[in-house]
C-alpha cells in the first residue's frame, strides 16, 4: 500500500493566512478552500488514493500563476499543478498541506500560423479542441490520448502523453515546439519557439515529461500537421494474445509503419462491444491496424500487412468499408477504459517493452493473473510496445487492493526485465514511485533529483511524486 506522508501541521495552522494572501493575487471566486468544495480535487483518475488539498487556485493568466507560485514559495507550501485531473498515475493527487494550481480556466487559442504549421495555446485547453480549432483548414494535432476529449495540453506535456496514432507521428515531445514555464519563484521563462531545434540546451525537452516537478507550463506552441488524404483500419482477429503479439512483432520487423497498431483481448473486446457496438469480431485477441495516405498507398500498405498477418493464421480479417465504420472502430477503442470501468474496478498499468518481447510478456501477464487470482484485460498501443494491462479488483476489499498492487508491481518489473520501461505515457506519479529503483540505479536517481534541485531548490512542486519517499526524504525536509 502506498505510504501517504503526514501533512505539515504547521502549514495547516497557517491556512487562513495563506488563503488570504492567495485572494490578494487571484479573484476570490477562483480560490477554493471550503473542504466541501476542495473534495472535488481529492484525486485524479487514479482513484485508489484520495486526499483533499489545503486550497485550490484556478488562475486565468500566466502572471496570476506567477503571483500564486511566488506566495507558495514564500510560505513554503507544496504545490500540485493540475490540468484536467485525468492522470492514471496519481500525478495530480494532492497532500493535505498543498495548494493545487489548476490551469483549466486558461484555455484560449493565442495564435494559429498555418504557413509555419503551429498553434499557440494556453495549456488548460483540451487536447481534442486543439484539433477542432485547425481541422477546418485541413490540419490536426497528432498526439491523441484516449482521454483527449477531457485531458489538457498541460497534463499532456507534463506526462509526455501518447496515443493510438503516435506510432507514426510520435508522442507529445515530438510535437511540441515551445513552452512558457513559470518557476516556483514566479519567474516566467520561454523555452523553444515557433521553429524547430531552438539553440542552447534542450531545456524544453527536460520539462516535457517531468510531471510538474520543474514549474507550471502555461502556454504551448504545438506542431500541427496536414490531414492525410485518407485512412483505413483493418481488424485482424486471432486465437490467442500471444499469436496477436507475434503478428505485431512481425509487422514492425518487416519495416512497415502503419499509423496505428492497437491490441485488445477478449474481455476488452466484449466490454467495448456492449458499450459502443463497434462491430468487433468475437475472437480471443484483436489488432486494429490503420494505414493512411492516397488510396493506392493504402492498398499497397494493407497488402503487405495482410501478407505478414497471413503467416499467423488470423481467424478473421475485416477491412473498414466506410468513414462511418472507421469512426465506430475507433470509438470502441477510445472508450475501452470507460467500458471496462462499467464492469469492474481496475488499475491501468503502463509499461513499455521491445515489440519483439510481446508474445513472451503477454504470456507472463496471464501467468501472473493466475498466480494472484485477479483478472486482467489488455488494451494497448501494440505498435510501440506500450502495454496497458487493466488488473480487475474490488476496491472495497483492502486485501484485494494490496494483491492488485503487488501483481501490478510484478508486471512492471517483467517489463523492465524484458528491456522495457516502467512507464510509456502515463507517468510515474505516486503509482510507480516505489518501483523506480527497479529501473534506475542510485546514481541515476540522484542525477534526476539534481535537475529538480536546480528548478525547485526547496522541493515544493509535486514533492511526493516520482521518487521513493525514503530517497527524496532529506531533500523534502531541508
Ligand atoms: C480514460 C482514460 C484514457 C487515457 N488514455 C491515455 C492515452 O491513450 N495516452 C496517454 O498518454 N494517457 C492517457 N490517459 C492518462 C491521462 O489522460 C494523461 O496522462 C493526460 O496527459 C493527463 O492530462 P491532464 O490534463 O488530465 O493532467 P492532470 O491529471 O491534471 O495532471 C497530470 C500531471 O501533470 C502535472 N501538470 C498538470 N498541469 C500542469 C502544468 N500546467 N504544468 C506542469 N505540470 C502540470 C500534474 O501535476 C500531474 O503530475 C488516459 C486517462 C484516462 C482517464
Amino acid at each position: 500500500m502506498l505510504e501517504m506522508p503526514a501533512p505539515s501541521e504547521e502549514i495547516l495552522d497557517r491556512k487562513s493566512d495563506i488563503v488570504r494572501r492567495l485572494k490578494e493575487v487571484a479573484p476570490e471566486a477562483t480560490v477554493i478552500h471550503d473542504p466541501d468544495e476542495t473534495k472535488a480535487y481529492e484525486c485524479d483518475a487514479f482513484t485508489v488514493y484520495t486526499c483533499s488539498p489545503l486550497a485550490v487556485v484556478l488562475p486565468s493568466s500566466t502572471e496570476e500563476v506567477a503571483a500564486v507560485l511566488k506566495i507558495c514559495h514564500e510560505e513554503s507550501v507544496p504545490v500540485i499543478p493540475r490540468g484536467s485531473g485525468t492522470s492514471l498515475a496519481g500525478g495530480a493527487l494532492p497532500t493535505a498541506d498543498s495548494v493545487i494550481v489548476g490551469v483549466s480556466r486558461m484555455n484560449e487559442v493565442l495564435e494559429t500560423d498555418y504557413d509555419n504549421r503551429f498553434i499557440r495555446v494556453q495549456t488548460g485547453r483540451t487536447n481534442l479542441s486543439v484539433t477542432a480549432e485547425v481541422e477546418g483548414r485541413g490540419f490536426f494535432y497528432a498526439p491523441d490520448p484516449s482521454s483527449q476529449l477531457a485531458c489538457a495540453i498541460a497534463g499532456n506535456i507534463a506526462m509526455n502523453s501518447g496515443g493510438a496514432h503516435c506510432l507514426k507521428y510520435g508522442v507529445t515531445t515530438n510535437n511540441l515546439m515551445g513552452i512558457r514555464l513559470v518557476t516556483i519563484e514566479g519567474e516566467i521563462m520561454d523555452l523553444g519557439g515557433p521553429y524547430l531545434d531552438a539553440g542552447g540546451l534542450d531545456l524544453m525537452g527536460i520539462v516535457c515529461g517531468s510531471e510538474g516537478q520543474l514549474g507550471i507550463v502555461t502556454e504551448a506552441i504545438l506542431r500541427i500537421v496536414p490531414k492525410p488524404e485518407g485512412a483505413r483500419p483493418v481488424l485482424f482477429g486471432f486465437s490467442s494474445n500471444e499469436v496477436a503479439g507475434a503478428c505485431v512483432a512481425d509487422i514492425i520487423r518487416a519495416g512497415i509503419l502503419p499509423v496505428a497498431i492497437e491490441f485488445m483481448d477478449r474481455p476488452c473486446i466484449r466490454a467495448c462491444e456492449d458499450f459502443v457496438g463497434a462491430g468487433y469480431p468475437d475472437v480471443e485477441a484483436l489488432l486494429i491496424v490503420e494505414v493512411e495516405g492516397a488510396p493506392s498507398e493504402i492498398d499497397m500498405q494493407l497488402g503487405l500487412i495482410k501478407q505478414v498477418a497471413a503467416n499467423h493464421n488470423p481467424e478473421t480479417v475485416q477491412e473498414s468499408l466506410s468513414d462511418e465504420q472507421s469512426a465506430r472502430i475507433w470509438a470502441g477503442r477510445k472508450s475501452a477504459f470507460g467500458a471496462m470501468g462499467r464492469i469492474a474496478d481496475y488499475i491501468c498499468l503502463d509499461g513499455t517493452i521491445p515489440v519483439s518481447e510481446l508474445p513472451r510478456v503477454l504470456k507472463g501477464i496471464s501467468k501472473l493473473s493466475e498466480t494472484y487470482g485477479l483478472g486482467v484485460a489488455n488494451v494497448f498501443h501494440a505498435g510501440d510496445g506500450n502495454l496497458h494491462p487493466l488488473i480487475l479488483f474490488d476496491a472495497n476489499s483492502e486485501e484485494e487492493v494490496k494483491r492488485c498492487e503487488e501483481m501490478g508491481a510484478e508486471i512492471l518489473k517483467l517489463c523492465v526485465e524484458s528491456g522495457g520501461c516502467l512507464t510509456g505515457e502515463h507517468g510515474v506519479g505516486v503509482e510507480k514511485r516505489d518501483l523506480m529503483p527497479c529501473q534506475y540505479s542510485e546514481a541515476d536517481l540522484e542525477a534526476q533529483m539534481r535537475i529538480k534541485d536546480v528548478f525547485d531548490p526547496n522541493w515544493l512542486l509535486n514533492p511526493t511524486k516520482i521518487f521513493p519517499l525514503h530517497i527524496s526524504g532529506e531533500r523534502r525536509a531541508a
